[in-house]
């Protein structure tokens, strides 16, 4: 990973361009990681961002550090979309899966 663009909490910016990180560039670097390691890993730094990130989206901020992460032929467990899956870390509530949050409603989620 470039040592340049990093991130800067708490306001989540690259340190570089000042863009909401990670940034294009950081994304490049951060793309030579393990996909596996490097999902988990923004999945992570996700649920630190959102409670540093309070008024941001939740949906925001998965397309922000999770959409890209995904495999190309990975879908949604419950709805088979290809913008989002579950990610062991992400709670459903962060997910943005309308399907889930029905699931969830109703006392129904799939194990
Ligand atoms: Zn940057
Ligand atoms: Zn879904």
């Amino acid at each position: 990973m470039s040592a340049t663009h990093r991130v800067v909490r708490p306001s989540w910016t690259c340190a570089v361009d000042g863009l909401p990180w990670p940034c294009t560039e950081a994304q490049r670097s951060l793309r030579d990681n393990d996909p596996a390691m490097l999902r988990q890993t923004m999945a992570n730094l996700m649920a630190i961002a959102q409670r540093e990130l309070a008024n941001t989206d939740p949906a925001t901020l998965y397309r922000r550090f999770l959409a890209w992460t995904l495999e190309p032929d990975q879908r949604c467990a419950i709805c088979g979309s290809r913008r989002h899956a579950m990610i062991p870390g992400i709670p459903p509530r962060l997910t943005p899966c309308d399907g889930l949050r029905a699931a969830l409603a109703a006392d129904d989620l799939p194990r």
